[in-house]
């Protein structure tokens, strides 16, 4: 099963793919860990991609689907995985179609208004691990292995309205674009719980 994953910028695209991958055998894909990593090991890539990054801006297309091709053709892919955070645009989607064959869209929906408070307390870590200021207690070690919190450079207030404004207007039309192509599926509950939301995904997935 090859899924994709939509939703705006805090709706919960990576803590669901987590445990999608887990739950189903698939790859987890993300094109912003992948953006990150490369911006940490100083590639020509995180070179390109930091100044967008930084302002909210989607990375260029021609870098970004061949970032994915490249990734779609490592062997460890042929049992499904879950794409997060790619396809972002209507180019992105028509590219994605001449290499891969998608079976279903998850758009996780959640209010405007609590976008912006989920990432402006996200905590993340290095091992992938996220979380939210309002859970941590003061913690500022990671659960899982330890490791200390922070907060990514592009969750601050104003790059978080930029990429709102990215989401709405490019990547928002995808939701008609897999609606068209009957493989739409959305989860409404998107401000529950991660729990809540996993159990409606799982419904929806069979
Ligand atoms: P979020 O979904 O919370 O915005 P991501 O980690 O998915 O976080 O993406 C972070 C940033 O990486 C985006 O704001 C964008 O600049 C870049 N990026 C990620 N995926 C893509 C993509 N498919 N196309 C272009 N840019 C991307
Ligand atoms: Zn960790």
């Amino acid at each position: 099963m090859n899924i994709v994953l939509l939703g705006a910028p805090g709706a919960g695209k990576g803590t669901q793919a987590v445990r999608i991958a887990e739950k189903y055998g698939l790859v987890h894909i993300s094109t912003g860990d992948i953006f990150r990593a490369n911006i940490k090991d100083n590639t020509p890539i995180g070179q390109v991609a930091k100044s967008y990054i930084d302002a909210g801006k989607l990375v260029p297309d021609e870098v970004t689907c061949e970032i994915v091709r490249q990734r779609l053709e490592k062997k460890d892919v042929s049992a499904g995985y879950v794409l997060d955070g790619f396809p972002r645009n209507l180019i992105q989607a028509h590219e994605l179609d001449k290499f891969a064959s998608i079976d279903v869209c998850l758009d996780i929906d959640v209010d405007e208004a609590l976008l912006l408070e989920r990432i402006c307390g996200r905590r993340v870590c290095s091992c992938g691990a996220s979380y939210h200021i309002s859970t941590l207690n003061g913690k500022d070690t990671c659960a899982k292995c330890g490791g200390k919190l922070y907060a990514r450079e592009d969750d601050n207030p104003e790059t978080v309205k930029a990429r709102l404004a990215t989401y709405n207007i490019q990547t928002a039309p995808l939701i008609s674009y897999y609606g068209a192509q009957n493989k739409l599926k959305t989860v409404m509950c998107g401000t529950k719980t991660p729990d809540e939301v996993f159990a409606a995904v799982c419904g929806l997935l069979g």
